[in-house]
């Protein structure tokens, strides 16, 4: 099965992605994740984004279509795929679609999570993650059960992304109504959109994308 996560920054993505990756054996491709990757390994493509990204701009196309393509190339072609946090723009969902049918592969649903704008930013400003394990927490609604530890894995460094500020996120919403809410229609036309409400308890949001995704 292969699925998108479609939803503003800060909508739970990522935190969903993780979930579906441990119960159903899929594999996450996070452009957001593979460009702060190439970031903080200061590689060439790292350095050219980090800018962009640290306004809450959005890279080219050409940028992440082409780490989505190597991807497919890869490893990860060999699974289920979650798409979290691309395509983001028409010319990314097209490209999508293209990279998929050359390998004789296709969307099985996209699933739009929907949330509250004014959630966003108080989601977005609190969050952080363990530096080892990538566990997702927020300094309000889900703080670790230890201080300082981390619930799953037990390390006790963590991280917050550089982009997690009033200033960015701004931009970020701007960038996600302008260049990415048109994929709602785009995917409803194609009769693959399933909307899942993205307020509310973790894992009954996680229930009702598994409702929506027969699993
Ligand atoms: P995310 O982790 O998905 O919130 O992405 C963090 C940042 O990476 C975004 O604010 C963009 O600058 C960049 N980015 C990630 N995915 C994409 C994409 N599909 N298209 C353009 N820019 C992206």
């Amino acid at each position: 099965m292969n699925i998108i996560l479609l939803g503003p920054p800060g909508a739970g993505k990522g935190t969903q992605a993780r979930i579906l990756v441990e119960r159903h054996g899929l594999v996450q491709l996070s452009t957001g994740d593979m460009l702060r990757a190439a970031k903080s390994s200061g590689t060439e493509l790292g350095n050219r984004v980090a800018d962009v990204m640290a306004r809450g701009e959005l890279v080219t196309d050409e940028i992440v279509i082409g780490l989505i393509e190597e991807q497919l190339d890869g490893e990860a072609g060999r699974h289920g795929l979650i798409f979290d946090g691309f395509p983001r723009t028409l010319a990314q969902a097209d490209a999508l679609g293209e990279l998929l049918a050359s390998k004789g592969k296709s969307l099985d649903a996209v699933v739009e999570m929907r949330v509250d704008d004014a959630q966003l930013i108080e989601r977005i400003t609190g969050r952080f993650t363990c530096g080892n394990c990538g566990e997702v927490y927020h300094d309000v609604t889900k703080p670790t059960a230890r201080d300082g530890e981390c619930d799953v894995c037990g390390a006790k460094e963590f991280v917050r992304r550089s982009d997690d500020n009033a200033e960015s996120v701004q931009v970020r919403l701007m960038a996600y109504y302008r260049s990415t809410s048109p994929l709602i229609g785009y995917y409803h036309a194609k009769g693959l959109l399933k909307p899942v409400e993205g307020l509310g308890e973790i894992d009954r949001i996680a229930a009702s994308i598994e409702a929506a995704l027969n699993l």
